[in-house]
């Protein structure tokens, strides 16, 4: 999965043209599980790929998440983070790290809201506290 001709498949098959930059966007993406912001990414990608912009991470994420392939989740207000796991799952905010761990969520509220004559499409599970290794 990691390898650039997978990814590549991957966004073709997303309708979206495998540019070098995207591809190693969406590689960053997907090696690291920390949910990273726009800017942990342009920072990231940025020191092996010198002529990428901002702009360019920005517009990517953004298309990334138009076509299904990330996903945009939102914490804090204005903080935006970025993730390639689609499946279902919660998140566990750390307030003394800030590290955002996933969790699997055991019961689908999704399926379980009964509001008449409403269409639920997403559910966003959040919990804040403290992580095993901030504990001492
Ligand atoms: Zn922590
Ligand atoms: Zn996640």
């Amino acid at each position: 999965m990691r390898s650039l001709v997978n990814i590549s498949d991957k966004l073709s098959s997303k309708e979206i043209n495998p540019t070098m930059q995207r591809i190693k966007i969406y590689e960053y993406l997907y090696g690291n599980k920390s949910h990273p912001t726009v800017d942990t990414v342009f920072v990231n990608v940025h020191k092996e790929f010198p002529t990428l912009s901002k702009a360019t991470v920005y517009n990517t994420l953004n298309l990334f998440v138009e076509k299904n392939l990330i996903q945009e989740i939102s914490i804090e207000g204005n903080e935006s983070r970025y993730d390639y796991n689609l499946t279902n799952h919660g998140h566990f905010k750390c307030k003394t790290c800030g590290s955002i761990t996933d969790f699997k969520i055991t019961k689908n509220v999704l399926n379980d809201t009964n509001i008449k004559g409403f269409r639920a499409e997403e559910q966003h599970i959040y919990i804040k506290g403290v992580c095993k290794d901030c504990i001492v």
